[in-house]
Formats: C-alpha cells, sequence, structure tokens
C-alpha cells in the first residue's frame, strides 16, 4: 500500500515530460489522478501510465489560464472522484527572448499559464480541501504543489517573462501557505534545475555545457527526480512542512 492510497491528485500539463512523470509517481504510491492537459487526447498516454501503476484516473482537457475552464475541471474531477487532496502545478510555456524586444503578446501568454493559472487552480482547490476531513472528524486539508524553476530564484538572460512567472509562482506559494495553513492545506513549490526534457532538448550544445559546468552533479536531472519529489511533498512524510522552495538542481545554486 503507497503513502497517497485513497488520495485524489490533479497535475496539470500532465500529458507529457515532468507532468507525466508526476502523475505516474502519484499513481505508483496510490492516488487516483486527474490527468489535465490543453486537449483531454493529449491526456491518453499519461491516463494509461498510471492505471498500468493500478490506480485510477480520468484525462480532461483544460487551459488553465482560462478561469471557467479551470472551475469546470475541478467540477469534474469532484464528480469523479469525490474531492481533491492533492493539486499540482506543473503546466508551462516558455517564449524566451531579449526584454528588450520582448512583444506584450509573449509576456502576457508566459504569465496567464505559468502565473494565472497556478492561482486560478490553487483558487479553485482551496475551498474543497479546507472541508476535507480525516476518517476520525479531524481536518485532513491537502497538499498544493507548484512547479517553479531554478531560474525563477537566479533570474536568466533571455527570459523575463519565464523567470518573471517563475518568481511569482514561489511569492504565491509562500502566500498560499500562509493564508490556508489554518485549514491544514499546505502549499509548497519545487524548483527544478536542467531538466532533461523537450523543453530543454531543443538548446544548443554550448548552452547546455555551460550549464553542466554549474551543476556539482555532473548530471542533467530528469523527470523522475522532481516525480520523486513532488510526490514526498505530497505525502503524510512532510505534513509539517509548508511554504518552502525546494531546489532539485544537483546543486546548481547554493
Ligand atoms: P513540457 O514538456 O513542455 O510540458 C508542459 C506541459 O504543459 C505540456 O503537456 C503542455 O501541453 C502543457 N501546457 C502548456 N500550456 C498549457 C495550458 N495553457 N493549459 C494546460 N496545459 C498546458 O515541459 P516540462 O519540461 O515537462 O516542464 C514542466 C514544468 O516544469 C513547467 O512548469 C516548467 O516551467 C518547469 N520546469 C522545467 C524545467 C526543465 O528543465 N524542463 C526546468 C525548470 C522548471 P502542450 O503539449 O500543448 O505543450
Amino acid at each position: 500500500m503507497g503513502n497517497l492510497e485513497g488520495k485524489v491528485a490533479i497535475v496539470t500539463g500532465a500529458g507529457r515530460g515532468i507532468g507525466q512523470q508526476i502523475a505516474k509517481k502519484l499513481a505508483e504510491q496510490g492516488a487516483k489522478v486527474a490527468v489535465v492537459d490543453l486537449k483531454a487526447e493529449w491526456c491518453e498516454e499519461t491516463v494509461g501510465l498510471v492505471k498500468a501503476a493500478g490506480s485510477e484516473a480520468i484525462g480532461l482537457g483544460c487551459n488553465v489560464a482560462e478561469s471557467a475552464d479551470v472551475d469546470a475541471t475541478v467540477k469534474a474531477v469532484i464528480a469523479q472522484f469525490g474531492t481533491v487532496d492533492i493539486m499540482v502545478n506543473n503546466a508551462g510555456i516558455t517564449k524566451d527572448g531579449l526584454l528588450m524586444r520582448m512583444s506584450d503578446e509573449d509576456w502576457d501568454a508566459v504569465l496567464n499559464v505559468n502565473l494565472k493559472g497556478t492561482f486560478l487552480f490553487t483558487r479553485a482547490v482551496s475551498r474543497p480541501m479546507m472541508k476535507n476531513k480525516a476518517a476520525d472528524g479531524t481536518s485532513a486539508g491537502g497538499s498544493i504543489i507548484n512547479i517553479a524553476s531554478v531560474v525563477g530564484i537566479m533570474g536568466n538572460a533571455g527570459q523575463a517573462n519565464y523567470t518573471a512567472s517563475k518568481g511569482g509562482v514561489i511569492a504565491l506559494t509562500k502566500t498560499t501557505a500562509k493564508e490556508l495553513g489554518s485549514r491544514n492545506v499546505r502549499c509548497n513549490a519545487v524548483a527544478p534545475g536542467f531538466i532533461q526534457s523537450k523543453m530543454t532538448d531543443v538548446l544548443p550544445e554550448d548552452v547546455k555545457k555551460a550549464y553542466m559546468d554549474t551543476i556539482p552533479l555532473k548530471r542533467f536531472g530528469t523527470a523522475e527526480d522532481i516525480a520523486k519529489c513532488v510526490a514526498f511533498l505530497a505525502g503524510p512524510d512532510a505534513s509539517y512542512i509548508t511554504g518552502q522552495i525546494i531546489s532539485v538542481n544537483g546543486g546548481m545554486i547554493g
């Protein structure tokens, strides 16, 4: 029996990449998973992985930047599974470019998905999480895990929109922890470093080498490295941890 047996999780951007591994890891620990991505059909592969891990899943199409979509998604999850215990705000995009040439559209697009999307899902799950009760009648609360980034802490040339969105996610995480803590709803962020994925595969070799030179553990991270940390934060072993930003980056920054 896993640490998350009977719990219900929502994972956004779970059709591929880091989100897919998070969905799989939560399922391996017993959670039922609502797999959310822009289009329902993009969720199918991950739904299959969750079921193969012996758990239950539904795939839901949802644009995390659209308030009505987000509210409808949380409603659908509650209709299917009864509640929400774990919320993983993972969906994220990049539209890189130097600040002086960055268009309003590229700024808005990244802020809307990465930061507003995290706010919208956090708002939508906060009430159902506050109402969760354990078998003995005490508050069971919930766990919200936001996927930030090392560059939301350090800044990064060419990523004004992305770094601002992730810095915002870090501040939102701390505020959420303060607002919901008294109802036993915890909120933490994972700040990945350089993780092998479609997002980073496209980078030129010299850029990848420059990153590698800054990583004491001398390897890029994997989606599973992130998923393991998320599963820990979701579960009872992290019951006294809230408002924290956990760096999973091979030692990239101190
Ligand atoms: P990815 O492979 O691009 O996956 C992101 C997922 O989010 C995709 O399935 C994408 O769908 C989905 N998505 C995009 N916009 C959405 C929207 N509006 N509504 C719903 N879903 C949407 O990225 P990843 O590398 O796994 O990254 C996952 C998270 O980790 C992101 O928040 C990212 O910023 C963060 N992160 C990644 C790294 C890294 O090195 N990879 C480092 C630090 C932080 P589509 O199929 O439509 O694109």
